[in-house]
């Protein structure tokens, strides 16, 4: 996979982003109380979410076993409830495979992977990994990021032919956004959208009527996991102090659990 290293620099600059692509490309996101870059319409976000699905599902293989699968049907639709969201809209499922992994997509789907599952000690520990992914969807994370990476690739490509570098300059960054909206919606999340992620899944949860205390035992957990070496999810969804002080703070402003 091609490296941006300027990607990373957008992450966090929706505003300035916002600025210069022009107010229409802005969003307002009820969920997250802000505005964030929604250059790519909804609709084409969920059919590159849908690719990205087709595709995944071709390489893992999906697990039947009803530990696994009868864990994620009783949990999945409560969590998807609380977030407003009708779980006959969305399509997830149990990936049967050692990875301490879950994932997301644009146009609600999302998968969590039997390595992970084992390592949850109850079901309010599911409702906290279903509640962060449900959140990135819910946030338009995806969208925001592909949308970044378009206007940071767009504004790199103006600059740049703005100083005589040429036609090879224009090509690369063509390329970058074929290859961008191709690989976007599979690319980490950014430490703000982590964060934010956090938020609604605890919010999630405790409205689904789960222990969001699990929610810290949880994520203490995974950053203890894999020792040296982080495993994908942690290391994608950094388990860190911060993390876990923010969870501390939302789950003191909560209201009693189920409402
Ligand atoms: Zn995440």
């Amino acid at each position: 996979m091609p490296n941006f290293p300027f990607i990373r620099h957008a992450a966090g600059a929706a505003l300035a982003a916002c600025a210069l692509a022009g107010l229409s490309s802005c969003a307002y996101n009820e969920e997250l109380g802000r505005s964030q870059l929604a250059i790519i319409p909804a609709s084409q976000m969920s059919s590159l979410g849908a690719t990205a699905w087709a595709d995944v599902n071709k390489k893992e293989k999906v697990s039947t076993d009803p530990k696994y699968v009868s864990r994620l049907n009783r949990v999945a639709p409560k969590i998807l409830r609380a977030a407003g969201e009708n779980p006959r809209n969305w399509d997830y499922r149990v990936f049967d495979s050692k990875q301490l992994n879950a994932f997301a997509l644009p146009g609600n789907h999302f998968a969590v992977y039997t390595g992970l599952m084992d390592l949850m000690a109850n079901d309010d520990q599911l409702a906290t990994v279903i509640g962060h992914e449900v959140g990135h969807v819910r946030a338009n994370h995806g969208g925001e990021r592909v949308s970044q990476q378009l206007g940071t690739n767009f504004a790199l490509g103006a600059a740049q032919q703005a100083i005589g570098a040429g036609s090879q300059t224009g090509q690369a960054a063509l390329g970058a956004l074929g290859v961008g909206a191709q690989y976007g919606v599979l690319l980490p999340f950014s430490r703000k959208h982590e964060l934010e992620a956090d938020r609604l899944g605890v919010i999630y949860m405790n409205r689904a009527g789960y222990d969001p205390n699990e929610a810290l035992k949880f994520w203490t957990k995974m950053s203890a996991a894999g020792g040296a070496k982080p495993p994908e999810f942690a290391s994608t969804h950094p388990s860190d102090a911060t993390r876990i002080e923010q969870i501390r703070d939302v789950i003191a402003t909560l209201p009693p659990r189920g409402r």
